[in-house]
C-alpha cells in the first residue's frame, strides 16, 4: 500500500469523517515503530482534546436476568448455569453510597434486559441518586420502550450507554438471533434526540469480522458524534455458542482504540475491564493509547462474580473500595491525573 503511518494519522486528524482506507491501514500496521507512532499520536490527541485526565465511572450491575440471547454473552437468557440475582432498591442505593464515598461522580446502572425493573422502579432509583448524592447517572439497560427513555431522562438520567456491537448488519443479525442493527441504531438516535449524552461502541474479535468492519465501527461512531465510545475485546464465555471462539487480540484492540481517538477527538473512550482482563496491564495500555475513562465495578462483592458476561472477569472477588488505591496508582502511572469533576460529555457546553 502506498501510504505511510504519518500520512494516515494526519488525514484522520484533519477529516471530520475519516476515510475508511486510512483507518484500515492503521489497524493493519505490524512494524513496532509504526505502532509506537500511532500510539503516541493518539496520546497527543487525547491530551489536546480531553486533557491529560482520566474520568472514573462507578458501575452497579444490579441484575443479571436477561431476556436477550446475544450469542457472545455470559448472562444470555438461555444459559442455564447462571445463578441469577436482582438487587433491591436499598442494595442499589447502598452500592451508590460506596461510589459517592470513593469520590467518584458518575454512577453507571447496568443490567441485562430485565423488565422486572419497570419504568417506575428505575425512575425511583434515578430520583433517589439525584436527591441524596447528586451524581451524574448513566443508564445501560439495553433496549427499552421509547417512552421509558423519555421518562428516565425527565427524571434526571444524564447518559445512556447502548453499544452498537458491530456496524456490519449481517454479523449483527448473526450475533443477535436475527435482530436488526437498524433497530439498535434507532434506539441510539432516539436517546440522542432526548438529550441524553450517548455512548456506543463495538466488540473486537467476533466471528467473520474484518478490519474493514472495525473501520466501519469507528466511522459509525464519528457519524453519531458520540459522547462516549467503547471498543472492547471479545472474551469467550463458557456455555455460550461462542464459548470456544478465540479471545480477541490485545494489540488489535489497542490499535482500534488509538485510531478511534484520532477520528473521534473529544469523545470519551474507556480502557475497558475486558481489556484489563486479557492483559494484566490492560488499563495502562489503554490509557497510553488515548483512553480517558475507567469504569470500576461497585457491584456488591456477594453478587459481583455472577455478573460474568465473559470468563475470568477482572477484580470480581475484591470489594470496589479496596480496589481504588490500586486502580488510581495504575492510572497515575500513565502520566495522567484523575479528574475530580462529573466527566460530562466534552461535546457539550460546560455543565456545573
Ligand atoms: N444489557 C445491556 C448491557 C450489556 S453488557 C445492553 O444490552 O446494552 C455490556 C456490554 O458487554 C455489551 O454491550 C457487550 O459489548 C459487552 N459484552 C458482552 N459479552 C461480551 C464478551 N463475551 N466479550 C466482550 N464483551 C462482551
Amino acid at each position: 500500500m502506498n501510504m505511510t503511518t504519518e500520512q494516515a494519522i494526519n488525514r484522520i486528524l484533519e477529516n471530520q469523517i475519516p476515510v475508511k482506507s486510512d483507518i484500515e491501514y492503521l489497524l493493519s500496521i505490524e512494524d513496532k515503530e509504526d505502532i509506537a507512532i500511532l500510539f503516541e499520536a493518539a496520546r497527543v490527541c487525547r491530551d489536546q482534546y480531553c486533557g491529560k485526565k482520566v474520568h472514573l465511572r462507578g458501575i452497579v450491575e444490579f441484575s443479571n436476568y436477561c431476556s436477550q440471547d446475544c450469542i457472545y454473552c455470559g448472562i444470555r437468557k438461555s444459559k442455564d448455569e447462571v445463578a441469577r440475582y436482582r438487587l433491591s432498591f436499598e442494595e442499589i442505593i447502598g452500592a451508590v453510597q460506596t461510589i459517592y464515598d470513593a469520590g467518584v461522580k458518575t454512577v453507571v446502572l447496568q443490567s441485562g434486559e430485565d423488565p422486572y425493573y419497570d419504568t417506575g422502579m428505575i425512575s425511583k432509583i434515578i430520583k433517589e441518586i439525584k436527591i441524596s448524592f447528586g451524581l451524574a447517572i448513566t443508564l445501560s439497560l439495553g433496549e427499552r420502550e421509547f417512552i421509558e427513555y423519555d421518562v428516565w431522562r425527565q427524571n434526571g438520567a444524564d447518559r445512556y450507554l447502548l453499544k452498537h456491537e458491530t456496524a456490519n448488519p449481517k454479523i449483527y443479525s448473526a450475533l443477535h438471533r436475527g435482530q436488526q442493527l437498524e433497530q439498535r441504531l434507532e434506539h441510539l438516535g432516539y436517546l440522542q434526540q432526548l438529550g441524553y449524552q450517548i455512548g456506543s461502541g463495538n466488540i473486537i474479535g467476533i466471528p467473520e469480522q474484518t478490519l474493514a468492519d472495525i473501520a466501519d465501527d469507528i466511522i459509525l461512531c464519528t457519524k453519531y458524534e458520540l459522547d462516549m465510545a467503547s471498543f472492547s475485546p471479545f472474551i469467550p464465555a463458557a456455555g455460550t455458542p461462542l464459548g470456544d471462539w478465540e479471545k480477541a487480540n490485545v494489540l488489535l484492540t489497542l490499535k482500534t482504540m488509538a485510531a478511534a481517538r484520532l477520528a473521534l477527538k473529544n469523545t470519551h473512550i474507556p480502557a475497558t475491564t475486558a481489556l484489563a482482563t486479557l492483559d494484566a496491564r490492560g488499563r495502562e495500555k489503554g490509557i497510553l493509547c488515548g483512553a480517558n475513562v475507567v469504569m470500576p465495578s461497585f457491584t456488591p462483592a456477594a453478587v459481583k462474580p455472577k455478573y460474568e458476561i465473559y470468563d475470568n472477569k477482572r477484580c470480581i472477588t475484591e470489594d470496589a473500595a479496596a480496589c481504588m488505591p490500586c486502580l488510581k496508582a495504575r492510572i497515575e502511572s500513565c502520566n495522567v491525573s484523575i479528574d475530580e469533576g462529573f466527566g460530562h460529555s466534552l461535546k457539550l457546553a460546560p455543565i456545573c
